[in-house]
């Protein structure tokens, strides 16, 4: 292909993991010029092979991401090429079939030398491979979230609603605080009014009463998951009203249910919410939502139910 079809990348190749060579000036190491995807490969429950889901979805966001990081993106079908060859190449670490999956992390950064402030000269883009076992050893295992005002993800204009690397280091010390005092993460608060829910570290957040399921819109502040989009969809097919909008705290706190949604984490009900030192507690288990929607998105990516949408991709 011409360079164009490629978005101005060479056509790659497959090498052993190990480490890669950087300029010490790279626009990554010193402005931060990054971005990330995160998949999951799982082994097919039913006639062999592996299977990715949303592919396309992951290389969308990495053009859009690309885009506000000011850098080229390989095209979809280059991207979604390059994931297949990737787990393909390391079809041997794919664990077996409901004992995790294999992870791919496509990576984009400015590898090219810059010193003044400005968007590096070249590019790479890389994908490696690892084997993760479930999230949660004992399947869907409800998780303690507190709600930190102190700290914010993103302010609007800046970059939350992109998935570039920048956006992590800073969510680290509200993390390792959190973990210390014995919750499993961050809930994170909007940073104008401290009132309306954005989203945890690596995930996104919903709250379910009555027969509504609602989760905050995406207003470039928060990154819109593909999990979450699936979660939507799946929803609604089921007859709950699923509403994309503001969710304010006091919504949260009158939920009956909360849960987030993530590659990493699937679908996790959420037991507890801490907010102000006080500690608000949800239903989980059997019968509810969180459940449901757990089920249909998992037999769906493990090839265990009909796939009417498309979404699952054969490698
Ligand atoms: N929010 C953030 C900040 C994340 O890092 C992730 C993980 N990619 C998500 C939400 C969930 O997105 P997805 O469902 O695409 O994994």
């Amino acid at each position: 292909s011409s360079p164009e079809d490629l978005g101005g990348f060479p056509r790659g190749e497959l090498c052993r993991y190990g480490n890669i060579e950087l300029s010490p000036s790279s626009g990554v190491l010193n402005y931060a010029q990054g971005l990330f995807e995160g998949m999951k490969a799982y082994r097919r429950a039913d006639r062999g092979g592996y299977t990715l889901f949303r592919p396309e979805e992951n290389a969308k966001r990495m053009r859009y991401g690309a885009e506000r990081m000011c850098m080229p993106a390989p095209s979809v079908e280059q991207f979604v090429n390059a994931v297949k060859e990737t787990v393909l190449a390391n079809r041997r670490w794919v664990p077996p079939q409901g004992k995790g999956a294999l992870y791919l992390r496509p990576l984009l950064m400015g590898s090219g030398p810059i010193l003044g402030l400005a968007p590096a000269p070249e590019y790479t883009f890389l994908i490696y491979a690892a084997p993760v076992g479930n999230y949660f050893k004992e399947g869907l295992a409800p998780i303690n979230l507190v709600v930190e005002d102190g700290f914010h993800r993103a302010m609007p204009g800046g970059t939350g609603g992109v998935k570039t690397i920048a956006n992590y280091a800073p969510v680290l010390k509200a993390q390792m605080d959190a973990k210390s005092k014995g919750f499993t993460d961050v809930l994170y608060l909007d940073a104008v009014h401290k009132r309306y829910l954005e989203e945890v570290s690596s995930c996104n957040v919903f709250v379910v009463k009555g027969g509504v399921v609602a989760t905050p819109a995406t207003r470039g502040t928060i990154l819109a998951g593909v999990t979450r989009k699936s979660v939507i969809e799946l929803a609604t097919d089921r007859g709950y009203k699923v509403e994309e909008r503001l969710v304010s705290i006091d919504d949260l706190i009158d939920a009956d249910e909360v849960f987030c949604t993530g590659t990493a984490v699937v679908v996790a009900p959420v037991s507890t919410v801490t907010y102000q030192g006080q500690r608000h507690t949800f239903r989980t288990g059997p019968d509810t939502v969180s459940q449901e929607l757990y089920t249909t998105l998992t037999s769906i990516q493990m090839g265990l139910a009909e796939d009417k949408k498309g979404w699952t991709v054969a490698v």
